[in-house]
């Protein structure tokens, strides 16, 4: 139980008293407790005026991809990176879109320069490029398709990306589902 108050150190936690801790039936009763007063650290953003165009270029992308997944990379209004999925051309499983735009940015920036950036994707991202996109600090993620829709059509995880956030207590980030969520859907057809 003192792991778990170590472990999430804030000031609710730092107020319960070891007795009490004690009195507690169990770890499970203890753990529900402490970690349902966190915020989330996903944060439902609205569908903002520009969203469409920008998904229209991951759209793009996505249409060039070995799976048709694509991806870009806005920073201050600007288009500065895009990836598709190369999962088969590069023989690497781990090739989606997202990482792949990941990368093209990283080829020529800073990884600093991606904190606060948008991605925007087709497809809602799986645990491993959710994982990635809240590592490399991005602000806000745009989704077109949701993995509960994409499941319909194609394997995945079934982790929605606001789960992956929600876990991460320590990076807030906008989350934007559904901008063109059908077009996305139909490259599938
Ligand atoms: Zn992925």
């Amino acid at each position: 139980m003192e792991l778990i108050m170590l472990s999430h150190n804030c000031s609710v936690c730092s107020g319960v008293n070891r007795r009490n801790l004690i009195r507690l039936a169990g770890i499970s009763v203890f753990a529900s407790t402490v970690f349902n007063h966190s915020q989330a650290a996903a944060i439902s953003s609205p569908k903002r005026r520009e969203d469409e165009s920008y998904m229209r270029l991951a759209l793009e992308e996505a249409k060039k991809g070995d799976f048709p997944f694509g991806a870009v990379i806005v920073r201050n209004g600007k288009v500065v990176a895009a990836g598709h999925n190369t999962g088969i051309k590069s023989n690497d499983p781990t090739a989606h879109g997202e990482i792949v735009a990941i990368h093209d940015f990283l080829s020529r920036n800073a990884s600093s320069e991606l904190k606060g950036a948008t991605i925007y994707t087709t497809g809602e991202p799986c645990p491993m490029c959710m994982g990635a996109i809240i590592w490399c600090g991005f602000g806000r993620m745009v989704y077109g398709a949701s993995i509960k829709q994409l499941s319909t059509r194609i394997g995945q995880i079934m982790i929605t990306s606001s789960s992956i956030a929600d876990a991460a207590q320590e990076n807030k980030i906008e989350i934007t589902g559904g901008v063109l969520g059908s077009e996305a859907l139909d490259l599938f057809k």
